[in-house]
């Protein structure tokens, strides 16, 4: 719909995943996993619902389609968003508050250490970021700020990260959703896709 997703679509081709942009329910419906970019979550919730996407969307994501949400897509992935104009697609069982670190010019960058990717932290870049809260049962820390904010988590197939994997050169994040997106594809069980 709108956002980073030609950076996202050079490290899914870089971990040998076949990439494309989705526009229509016909894009969707091809798809065995799906990323909603970063970019600007009031933008995308008008765009979802302009193009007739946000129920066949949360259709397909009840069903089991694997989404990673960077950013502004954590924010459409999220129960609860606070301040949202519309709702999200509101499938994870989390809350998350956008802009959660101030403006544009309070953007920063990190190094976490993230649950399931191994050799060396990630190096985190954080933009207008939000940040996680409200964590249900279900739903697993992956990463968090040295104060303890959570900024990355799953949810079964679904992941979301406040930062943006996918403004670095390192394709360790997108390898791990790809190997999710195989392993629901194949019917692996939660567990087995990651171990
Ligand atoms: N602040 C933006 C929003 O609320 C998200 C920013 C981003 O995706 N980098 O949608």
């Amino acid at each position: 719909m709108q956002g980073d997703f030609a950076e996202h679509i050079r490290h899914l081709e870089a971990v040998g995943a076949q990439a494309s942009e989705v526009r229509t329910v016909a894009q969707l419906d091809a798809c065995d996993g799906l990323i909603i970019p970063g970019g600007e979550s009031t933008t995308i919730a008008r765009l979802l619902l302009a193009f007739n996407l946000m129920d066949p969307l949360r259709e397909r994501i009840r069903s089991g389609l694997p989404v990673w949400g960077t950013c502004a897509g954590a924010i459409m992935l999220a129960r609860d968003v606070p301040a949202l104009d519309r709702p999200p697609i509101g499938v994870m069982d989390i809350t998350v508050d956008r802009n959660a670190f101030g403006r544009q010019i309070d953007s920063f960058e990190a190094d976490l250490t993230v649950r399931g990717i191994d050799d060396g932290p990630l190096h985190a870049v954080f933009i207008r970021a939000p940040v996680i809260r409200n964590l249900g049962p279900s739903v697993e820390v992956l990463a968090q700020l040295e104060d303890g904010r959570v900024v990355a988590c799953r949810e079964g197939a679904l992941l979301a990260t406040s930062f943006h994997p996918e403004l670095t050169t390192d394709s360790r994040f997108h390898r791990l959703f790809v190997e999710l997106v195989r392993a629901r594809a194949r019917g692996v069980g939660e567990r087995e896709a990651t171990a």
